[in-house]
C-alpha cells in the first residue's frame, strides 16, 4: 500500500504516524480488550485521553489559566450560531469583517440572532485581500469582533491580528474562526475571546470543533437558549454535558502529541512557511499558472490556482491524480484548482506537486 500526497482542503490529510497509532489501539486499546469508541466517556480511560489532549492542546499554544477549553459538536457551523447566542450578552450587534465565503456565512448565521454590521468587505474586488485597516468602520457598541483569519476557499489570510482596543478604545472581545490555520503556527491566544476551530483541518477528524474562550464571556446566554448550545455548560461539565465524539477527540489528542514531537508550533510554522513558498514561487514562476490573491494576503494552508487555459485543468487534475497527488480540484463556488498544506502534508508532496507542475507545463504549455 501507499498512501497519495493528500492535497484535501477537509476533511484533511491526517499524519501517517497518528494513523498508525490509531489502528495499533483500534481494536484493543493498550490492553483494555476494547478499543476507544467502546468505552465510558465517563470511565477512567477516557477521562485520562480526554484530559491529556486538553493539555498537550494547552501546551502547543500557550493557552493562558484564565480561558477554557471546549471539545464541542456540530463543527465551525454551529458556532457561527453559538458565537453570538454566547456572546452577544445583552448587546443589540456585534462586528463582523467579511473576506470570503465562511466569513459570509458566519455572517448570515448571526444575523438571525442580532445585529451585524460589516466592519470591511473584500466582496467587491472577489476576496482577494483583506481590506485595509484604514477604511475599517467599527460600531463603537459592537458585543465583539469577528474575522476569519484564513479563508479556505479564496485562500486568503490575514497578516495581523485585528487590535480591538486600537480599533475601539475598550476591550471588545476578538473571534476568530481558526478552523483552517490553527496550530500551523505560534499564537497569542491572549490576544482572543474567542476562538474557534473545526478539527478536520488542521487537528484531526471530522466530528469535533475546538472552542478556546475566555472565562468572563461565560455565562451570559438570553433565557430559553439550549442547554447544548451554552458554552457555560459545556465548560462545567468539562465539555461532557452529553456523550462527546469520544473517537475523534482521542484522535486529536495523538495529532498534538505529534506536534509536540514535531517540535511544536514554532517548528510547524517554518516548515508550513518553506512548503508555501515553493508552491507559490513555482506558480509565479510562469505564466501558465495564477493565484489572483495580494502577496501579503496569500494563504500559507490554502492555495488556490488557476491555469491560464482554463480548457486544462480537467487534464491537469486527472494526470494529478495519476501520480497520486490527490483532492487538487477547487472549490465547486470558484472552480481552479487548491493545494491544501495543513501541518499533515509533508514537504515531499509539495516538492512533488512542483515537479508535477513543471513537466505539465512542458507537455501542454
Ligand atoms: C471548513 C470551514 C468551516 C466549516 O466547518 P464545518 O466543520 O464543516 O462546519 C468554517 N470556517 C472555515 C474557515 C472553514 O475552513
Amino acid at each position: 500500500m501507499t498512501r497519495a500526497f493528500n492535497f484535501c482542503a477537509g476533511p484533511a490529510a491526517l499524519p501517517e504516524a497518528v494513523l498508525q497509532q490509531a489502528q495499533a489501539d483500534l481494536v484493543d486499546w493498550q490492553g483494555r480488550g476494547c478499543s476507544v469508541m467502546e468505552m465510558s466517556h465517563r470511565g477512567k480511560d477516557f477521562v485520562r485521553i480526554a484530559e491529556e489532549a486538553e493539555q498537550d492542546l494547552r501546551d502547543l499554544l500557550g493557552v493562558p489559566d484564565n480561558y477554557k477549553v471546549l471539545f464541542l459538536q456540530g463543527g465551525a457551523t454551529l458556532q457561527f450560531a453559538q458565537v453570538p447566542l454566547n456572546l452577544l450578552r445583552g448587546n443589540a450587534s456585534a462586528d463582523y469583517v467579511c473576506t470570503g465565503v465562511w466569513s459570509e456565512k458566519a455572517i448570515a448565521e448571526a444575523r438571525k440572532l442580532g445585529g451585524v454590521n460589516v466592519v470591511a468587505s473584500d466582496e467587491a474586488n472577489n476576496f482577494r485581500a483583506v481590506p485595509s485597516l484604514s477604511a475599517w468602520t467599527p460600531d463603537r457598541d459592537a458585543a465583539y469582533l469577528h474575522y476569519t483569519p484564513n479563508e479556505t476557499i479564496h485562500g486568503v489570510e490575514f497578516d495581523f491580528i485585528p487590535d480591538t482596543a486600537a480599533l475601539y478604545g475598550r476591550d471588545v472581545p476578538l473571534v476568530a474562526d481558526y478552523s483552517s490555520s490553527i496550530l500551523s503556527e505560534p499564537l497569542d491566544v491572549s490576544k482572543f475571546g474567542l476562538i474557534y476551530a473545526g478539527a478536520q483541518k488542521n487537528i484531526g477528524p471530522a466530528g469535533i470543533v475546538v472552542v478556546i474562550v475566555r472565562e468572563d464571556l461565560l455565562g451570559q446566554v438570553p433565557a430559553g437558549t439550549p442547554t447544548m448550545l451554552d458554552y457555560a455548560v459545556a465548560a462545567k461539565n468539562g465539555s461532557m454535558y452529553n456523550t462527546p465524539p469520544t473517537f475523534s477527540w482521542y484522535l486529536a489528542g495523538l495529532v498534538f502529541k505529534w506536534l509536540k514531537q514535531q517540535g511544536g508550533l514554532a517548528a510547524m510554522a517554518e516548515v508550513n512557511a518553506r512548503k508555501a513558498a515553493r508552491l507559490y514561487a513555482a506558480i509565479d514562476g510562469s505564466d501558465f499558472y495564477g493565484n489572483p490573491v495580494a502577496l501579503p494576503n496569500r494563504s500559507r494552508m490554502n492555495v488556490p490556482f488557476t491555469l491560464a487555459d482554463a480548457g486544462l485543468e480537467k487534464t491537469f487534475l486527472a494526470e494529478a491524480d495519476a501520480r497520486g497527488l490527490i483532492n487538487l480540484a477547487g472549490h465547486r463556488s470558484v472552480g481552479g484548482m487548491r493545494a491544501s498544506l495543513y501541518n499533515a502534508v509533508p514537504e515531499a508532496a509539495v516538492e512533488a506537486l512542483t515537479a508535477f507542475m513543471a513537466d505539465f507545463e512542458q507537455r501542454h504549455g
